[in-house]
């Protein structure tokens, strides 16, 4: 296996094929609504919204259930993670958290996932989601929009948060037991090869459970989007971005799972995306390139 696949670390972990099952839930997020910043992240979509989510109108449980028998069935998976993954799922009070996790305990849901900023996961608020999963034996994991730690790209995209601040939450969350899950870019414009190594091995470092890269996408209406048009940035290639890809996790420890390679945009508003190659034809090359080289996950890890 040139890699360690998500998929595979949850038959692992679960024993059966498990999956997501996305929640839309009301929410905000502190890049946008002032408390950091107003314009929120260069790359993100005013509302912040996905294109799978089902209405935020339906309570946690109809989202769940509608969402289970359709994957369920479509997908054979068994066991299923109730993934809070729009805007800042952990920027709420506690006690507001843990009711919505509260209503995430039905049948073969085995794990939570909340979607979450560096700067949104106080100690105190961690305590009380390790608390949970303990006395409802279901896993938890939080993850961590880090992105690059090079401070000058976090400026560029307008984060908000230092690359410090990633690295405290980092370990915060693993210092309280959490499984850590860390979404990081590798071709943001600024970014360079030793970017991508020092991602991959803070992720190794740190403890991280799971990693998944988007590759930039650009919607329309959003910062990066005006400076796409305005031809002030560049994209490198899909055959650069591979190479980028297999430095990353020649970097990272073998037993990371990895989510994803590419990002996954709705077309209609989307300005770039994926080279305008499909999902499926992305990853058949690069698959292909792991192949020919023989290449392993951390086969270049000091
Ligand atoms: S932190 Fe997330 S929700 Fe907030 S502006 Fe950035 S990408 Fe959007």
């Amino acid at each position: 296996m040139a890699y360690y696949k998500l998929s595979q670390s949850l038959i692992d972990r679960y024993g059966v094929k498990t999956y997501k099952l996305p929640i839309n839930v009301p929410g905000s997020c502190p890049n946008r609504d002032g408390l950091r910043s107003r314009g929120g992240c260069s790359f993100c979509a005013e509302g912040a919204m996905d294109f799978e989510l089902l209405d935020a109108k339906k309570s946690i449980g109809d989202q769940l259930l509608r969402n289970k028998e359709y994957i369920g069935s479509r997908y054979g998976a068994k066991k299923f993670i109730a993934y809070f993954q729009n805007y800042t799922a952990t920027y709420r009070p506690t006690e507001e958290l843990i009711s919505m996790m509260e209503e995430c305990l039905i049948e073969d849901v085995v794990e939570i996932s909340l979607s979450t900023r560096p700067d949104c996961v106080p100690r105190e608020m961690l305590e009380e989601i390790k608390k949970f999963s303990d006395k409802n034996s279901v896993q938890v994991t939080i993850e961590l929009g880090v992105q690059c730690l090079n401070d000058q790209v976090l400026i560029h995209m307008n984060r908000g948060h230092t690359a410090e601040e990633s690295l405290e939450a980092m370990k915060a969350v693993k210092d309280v037991g959490l499984n850590l899950a860390i979404h990081g870019i590798l071709n943001y414009p600024g970014m360079d090869n030793q970017d991508v190594v020092d991602l991959a091995q803070a992720c190794s470092d740190y403890g991280a459970d799971r990693v998944k890269l988007h590759s930039l996408y650009i919607e329309r209406g959003t910062k990066l989007g005006q400076l796409y048009e305005a031809g002030e940035i560049e994209i490198c290639s899909f055959e650069d971005y591979f190479e980028r890809v297999l430095l990353f996790l020649g970097h990272l420890k073998e037993d990371i799972a990895v989510e994803r390679f590419f990002a996954r945009a709705p077309e209609e508003t989307s300005l770039f995306c994926n080279w305008s190659r499909s999902w499926r034809y992305l990853m058949g090359q690069i698959e292909a390139v792991m192949e020919e080289r023989d290449f392993h996950q951390g086969q270049d890890r000091r």
